[in-house]
C-alpha cells in the first residue's frame, strides 16, 4: 500500500509543474495554493515548516483558511504522514460547507479521501468520493468528476478491487481531454498500468505504461519519466522481457539519480536486484540491495527498508552466507510490525525456517515453519472476514451509485418537466396574445360594422344632398303619422314646398350654386321647424313637411314664417340680384284621407300658390281640422 501511495504521489507531483504552466487542473484553487503545490514537488519538508510557521490570520476569510488546511494536508500526504493529512483536511472542511462553497468543499473531500486511503481507511474514502462524484455529475463539473474517478480508482487499487479500479480509470481515460496534470490521459494511463501491474496482468500494463513513458519523454518531464519507466521496466520484467525491463529500470534509476530523487533510485535498485536474483547473480543483487538499503535508511522509509532487508536475507540464504543472513533477519525483525504487515510476517517466518534449516537447527526450523503456518491460517481467516467486509463495502458503493443514477435520472426528468412547463407557458402566452389580438380585431370589426350599418341605415333614409329625409322615408313617416293622428284624433298639417323659378337659379349661377341653395334651404327649414316636425325632399326642389299636433292655423303660421325666412337663403348662398322664394301648398288631415290623398291636396294647394303669383302659402280649399 505504501508503495502505491508513493507511486501515486510521485505521479501527481511529477506532473504538477506542467499542470500549472499549461492547464491548471484545480483551476479554482488560488494562485498561492498552486505555487505551494509546485514547491511541494521539490521541498515538501520546507513547505511544511513554512506552513506551520505562518498559519492564516484570525481575520482571514474562510476560503483562505480552508485552502491553507488543504495544502497542509497535501504536504503531510507528500511526507507520508497519513494521520496528519486526514486531520488537516478535516480542519479545512470546518471552514466550508457544501452550500456556501460546493466546489471547494468537494475538492477538499477528494483530498480527504486520498489521505484516508493512505491512513488505511479506504472504505471511508470511498463514501466521500462517491458524494463528490455525484455532485460533479449533477453540476457538470467535468474536472472534479475526473479527479473523483481518479481518486476512486486509486482507492480500489488499495482495496485490490481491480475490476472496479479498471472501470474508474478507463472511464476517466476515455473522457479526459487534458494534456497535462493529474487527470491527463498520460497520467491516467500510468495509473491503469499500476492497476494491471498490481493485478498481475503485466501484458495489459505494458501499453499503458508505454503511453505514459512516451508522453513524459515528449514533454520533457524527467521526474515523471523516471516514475513511469520504473512501472514499465517492472511490468516488462514480470512479463518475461527481462533485458528490456532491465534497461528501462536502469534508465529510471539514472534519471532519478540526476534529479536527486533518492527514493526513486531505491525503488529501481530494488527491482533490478529482483532481476539479478532471478538470474542468480547474487553478488550483483547484494550490491544493488545494499545501495537501496542505504537510501531507504537515510530517507526513513521503513516499509521499503524492511523489503530490502528481506531480499538481502533471501540473497544471503541463496549464497549460503548464514552469518549475513542472520544479520539481515535481525534487521528485518526490527522493522517488522506483524499487526500491519501480516503477509510480511509469514514470509519472514518462512525465511527464518530456511535459515535455521540451513544452520542445521531443524527443531527451530520446524518451530518457524509451524509459526508461519499458524500466521498464515490467521491471516487467511482475517482476510476472509475482511473479504466479506470488502464485498459489503463494494455493494454499498454500487448501491450508492445506483442511487446517484436514480437521482441523476430524477434531475433530468425534473429538468425536462420544467422545460416542458416553460414551453407550455410560452404557448399559453402566445395563444393568449393571439386571442387578445383576435378579440381586439373583432371588437374593431364589430365597431366598424355597427358604424357602417348605422351609416348605411342613415343613408337609406337620408337625402344625400340636403341631409333631410329622402322621398321614400318621408312618405313612410307621413303614412305612419296620418294613421296615428286618425287613431288619436289630433290635427296634422301636410305641406309641399316648391322653390320658385329654381331653374332660373341654375341657369344664372350654375348647378353647384343651385345645390348650395337646396342645402341652405334645408338648413333654414331645420332651424325653424320643431323637433317633432318632419321634413323630407320629394323631388328636385320640392319638399314635404308633416307637422303633427298642429292646427291649420298654426300650420299656416309656421309655414308662412318659414316662407318669409327664405330671404336668409339668398343671404346664406350670397345671391343678391334677386330674393329666392318658395310657394307652399298646405292642407290638414281629414277623416278617411290617407297620406297620399293629403299629399295630393297639398300639391293642389301648391299649384294654386304658383298660379296665384308664387311666394305664398295657399291652404287647400277643402281643408278643415278633424279635431275642430
Ligand atoms: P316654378 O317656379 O314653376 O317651380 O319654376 P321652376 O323653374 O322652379 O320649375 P321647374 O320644375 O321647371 O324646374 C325645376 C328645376 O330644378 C329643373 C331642374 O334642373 C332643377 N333641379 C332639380 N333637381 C335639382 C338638383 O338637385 N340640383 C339643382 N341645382 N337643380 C335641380
Ligand atoms: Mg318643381
Ligand atoms: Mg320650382
Amino acid at each position: 500500500m505504501a508503495k502505491i501511495a508513493w507511486f501515486c504521489f510521485l505521479l501527481f507531483v511529477g506532473t504538477i509543474h506542467s499542470a500549472i504552466a499549461a492547464e491548471p487542473v484545480v483551476s479554482k484553487f488560488s494562485e498561492q495554493y498552486q505555487a505551494l503545490t509546485l514547491k511541494l514537488t521539490t521541498e515538501p519538508q520546507q513547505v511544511l515548516t513554512e506552513l506551520l510557521d505562518s498559519p492564516p490570520a484570525v481575520e482571514a476569510d474562510s476560503t483562505e483558511k480552508a485552502e491553507y488546511y488543504a495544502i497542509l494536508s497535501d504536504t503531510y500526504y507528500a511526507l507520508t504522514h497519513p494521520q496528519d493529512a486526514v486531520e488537516s483536511v478535516r480542519k479545512g472542511l470546518l471552514y466550508v460547507t457544501q452550500k456556501s462553497e460546493p466546489w471547494l468543499y468537494h475538492n477538499l473531500r477528494l483530498i480527504e479521501a486520498s489521505a484516508l486511503e493512505m491512513a488505511g481507511k479506504p472504505f471511508d474514502g470511498l463514501k466521500i468520493v462517491n458524494e463528490a462524484i455525484l455532485w460533479a455529475k449533477v453540476n457538470v463539473d467535468e474536472d472534479t468528476y475526473l479527479l473523483g474517478l481518479y481518486v476512486r480508482g486509486s482507492l480500489f487499487i488499495t482495496l485490490n478491487e481491480y475490476s472496479a479500479a479498471a472501470e474508474n480509470f478507463l472511464e476517466a481515460y476515455n473522457r479526459t481531454t487534458h494534456e497535462y496534470g493529474k487527470i491527463s490521459k498520460a497520467n491516467i494511463a500510468a495509473m491503469l498500468g499500476v492497476m494491471y501491474d498490481n493485478r498481475g496482468d503485466y501484458q495489459l500494463a505494458i501499453p499503458y505504461f508505454a503511453e505514459a513513458v512516451a508522453h513524459a519523454r515528449k514533454n520533457n518531464e524527467p521526474l515523471n519519466l523516471s516514475i513511469v519507466l520504473y512501472g514499465l521496466g517492472s511490468a516488462n520484467f514480470y512479463a518475461g522481457n527481462i533485458t528490456i525491463g532491465e534497461a528501462q529500470l536502469t534508465e529510471s534509476a539514472v534519471i532519478a539519480q540526476s534529479l536527486g530523487d533518492e527514493q526513486g533510485v531505491g525503488y529501481a535498485l530494488m527491482k533490478l536486484a529482483q532481476i539479478s536474483i532471478a538470474q542468480q547473480d547474487y553478488a550483483l543483487a547484494e550490491k544493488q540491495l545494499q545501495k537501496a538499503a542505504d537510501i531507504f535508511a537515510r530517507t526513513e522509509n521503513a516499509p521499503m527498508d524492511f523489503q530490502v532487508a528481506r531480499s538481502l536475507l533471501v540473497v544471503a540464504l541463496a549464497s549460503g552466507d548464514y552469518e549475513k543472513a542472520q544479520e539481515y533477519r535481525d534487521h528485518a525483525m526490527r522493522l517488522l510490525d506483524p499487526q500491519t504487515m501480516p503477509s510480511d510476517a509469514i514470509q519472514l517466518a518462512t525465511l527464518e525456517g530456511r535459515l535455521a534449516a540451513g544452520q542445521g537447527d531443524f527443531a527451530q526450523a520446524y518451530g518457524h515453519v509451524s509459526r508461519a503456518l499458524a500466521l498464515s491460517e490467521l491471516y487467511n481467516e482475517n482476510r476472509s472476514s475482511e473479504q466479506v467486509h470488502r464485498i459489503r463495502a463494494i455493494y454499498e458503493v454500487r448501491e450508492s451509485e445506483q442511487a446517484n443514477r436514480l437521482l441523476e435520472h430524477q434531475n433530468r426528468s425534473q429538468r425536462f418537466a420544467l422545460e416542458a412547463q416553460e414551453q407550455r407557458n410560452v404557448y399559453l402566452w402566445s395563444f393568449s396574445g393571439i386571442a387578445l389580438l383576435v378579440c381586439c380585431l373583432l371588437g374593431v370589426m364589430i365597431f366598424r360594422v355597427k358604424a357602417q350599418s348605422r351609416a348605411l341605415s342613415t343613408l337609406a333614409i337620408t337625402d344625400h344632398l340636403t341631409g333631410l329625409y329622402n322621398r321614400r322615408h318621408i312618405i313612410e313617416q307621413l303614412n305612419r303619422q296620418v294613421s296615428a293622428a286618425q287613431r288619436y284624433h289630433y290635427d296634422l298639417c301636410v305641406a309641399i314646398i316648391d322653390l320658385d323659378f329654381f331653374k332660373k337659379i341654375n341657369d344664372s349661377y350654375g348647378h353647384a350654386v343651385g345645390d348650395k341653395v337646396l342645402v341652405a334651404f334645408s338648413q333654414v327649414c331645420s332651424d325653424n321647424l320643431r323637433n317633432t316636425d318632419l321634413i323630407g325632399r320629394i323631388g328636385g326642389e320640392e319638399f314635404l313637411v308633416v307637422l303633427p299636433h298642429t292646427s291649420l292655423q298654426d300650420g299656416y303660421s309656421t309655414l308662412d314664417a318659414l316662407r318669409r325666412k327664405m330671404a336668409n337663403v339668398s343671404e346664406l348662398v350670397g345671391i343678391n340680384e334677386f330674393t329666392i322664394s318658395a310657394s307652399i301648398g298646405l292642407t290638414i288631415n281629414a277623416k278617411d284621407l290617407d297620406g297620399m290623398q293629403l299629399m295630393a291636396n297639398a300639391d293642389t294647394a301648391l299649384y294654386l300658390a304658383k298660379s296665384q303669383g308664387r311666394d305664398q302659402v295657399v291652404v287647400h280649399p277643402t281643408s278643415s281640422s278633424i279635431s275642430s
